[in-house]
């Protein structure tokens, strides 16, 4: 092989949060660490963006559930204080009907809905429907979480980083940094095993790189397509859009933390982006259905409307909108199974839910005992 790819001894593909966790524990077990990803910026779903007005802040809406050690390892890891939101997250149903975030009977619904949907797929799958397969494998993993957290597990208070997500990822890869982990940006196009033992990672940007293991989550696009031989398969991104606004702290109606609007024909979520802002004014990130130019210039009116109706202002002139954000993501969830999927390869659950995710990932044993097999 060339002397001028770089070794590493763990190659990190993608950089949500959860790997970022990963790469974290390996470069601390004394590893050499690189993450790729193909944005370059850090943290996947949950990455800073910066604002023209010079302002970092979050590109989507988020909600961090109380998973079982969750708070308590991110604010280990960052020193950024976790603390209960002073206003519960809350769903506003279509009639005005505002409901907690963690309720009973949505609880047995959405049990009753993953049951039916991995029964479908099972179905299907004994049929010799192998498309069903990635479905079978998405409503099993999210069935065994609600169970393991929902049912089992149960910690209500929802908390949030005292600064915001931006600083928490910020500071996550700031750690990375000083503990040397190098980060590239590439589209990661194949993964192969070499005939040093090692495997090959070959991506855009002409990145190559040798390593002894692999490490990426199961909502990658890389599949096996035969023993040895991983690539990317083209899946197009979607992309959701959000709008950051701005509001006098004298004009807050509700200081609602978190709304999930149920059918409201163009708004999905609300956040407060800070848990305390120490400025007169607070922001908030407003997450709508489709895409800006579906608003025919009423985006300011429908924005207003879900702002009144989640009661955080009394009128339409108590906000103005900020700037334009987005994230693009995956659609599918969990294509793949969590385990090592060829020796030295290695796949994550994402669960469709950071906070699941990482509970899960710090209760694998496997995160320390691979390095010994892999070394
Ligand atoms: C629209 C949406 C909203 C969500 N909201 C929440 C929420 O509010 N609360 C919550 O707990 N969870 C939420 N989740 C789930 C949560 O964000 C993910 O479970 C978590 O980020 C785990 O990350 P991931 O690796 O699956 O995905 P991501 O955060 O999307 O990260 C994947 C990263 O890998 C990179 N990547 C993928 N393939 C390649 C490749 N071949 N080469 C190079 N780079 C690659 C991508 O560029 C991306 O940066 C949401 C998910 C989606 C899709």
């Amino acid at each position: 092989m060339a002397a001028d790819i770089p070794e590493y001894d763990d190659l990190v593909i993608g950089s949500s949060p959860l790997m970022l966790l990963q790469a974290n524990f390996l470069a601390s077990q004394g590893q050499k660490v690189c993450v790729v990803d193909r944005m370059s910026v850090q943290g996947g779903l949950w990455s800073p963006v910066e604002l023209k007005d010079g302002d970092v802040t979050d590109r989507a809406v988020h909600i961090l559930e109380n998973y079982a050690g969750v708070y308590e390892c991110l604010e280990s890891l960052t020193g950024c204080e976790f603390v209960a939101l002073d206003e519960p997250p809350v769903r506003l149903l279509g009639n005005g009907w505002v409901i907690p975030y963690d309720n009973r009977l949505i609880r047995s619904a959405t049990r009753l809905y993953l049951t039916l949907g991995w029964l479908r797929a099972s179905l299907k799958v004994a049929a010799g429907n192998q498309a069903s397969k990635e479905s079978q494998i998405n409503f099993q993993s999210k069935l065994a979480d609600h169970f393991r957290i929902r049912v089992f597990q149960r910690n209500s208070e929802i908390k949030g980083p005292r600064q915001g997500y931006a600083v928490l990822i910020s500071r996550i890869v700031e750690r990375l940094e000083t503990l040397g982990v190098c980060f590239a940006t590439s589209d990661i196009a194949a993964v192969s095993f070499a005939e040093n033992g090692k495997w090959l990672v070959e991506g855009s940007q002409m990145f190559k790189a040798l390593t002894s293991r692999v490490h990426c989550t199961t909502t990658s696009n890389l599949r096996s397509v035969s023993p040895g031989r991983i690539e990317s398969i083209k899946i197009s991104p979607a992309e959701r859009f959000a709008f950051i606004v701005e509001i006098p702290k004298s004009r807050i109606k509700r200081p609602r933390s978190y709304v999930a609007l149920w059918k409201h024909p163009s708004i999905s979520r609300i956040n407060r982006l800070t848990v305390d802002s120490l400025n007169d004014h607070e922001r908030y990130i407003v997450e709508i259905h489709g895409q800006p130019s579906d608003f025919a210039g009423n985006l300011s009116e429908a924005i207003g409307d879900s702002l009144i109706r989640s009661s955080i202002v009394r009128s339409k002139s108590d906000f103005h909108l900020v700037s334009e954000v987005s994230c693009r993501y995956l659609r599918y969830v969990d294509q793949w199974k969590d385990e090592e999927v060829a020796t030295g390869f290695i796949t994550y659950k994402s669960s469709g839910n950071l906070a699941a995710a990482i509970s899960r990932w710090l209760e694998l044993e496997d995160r320390g005992s691979l390095l010994e097999r892999h070394s």
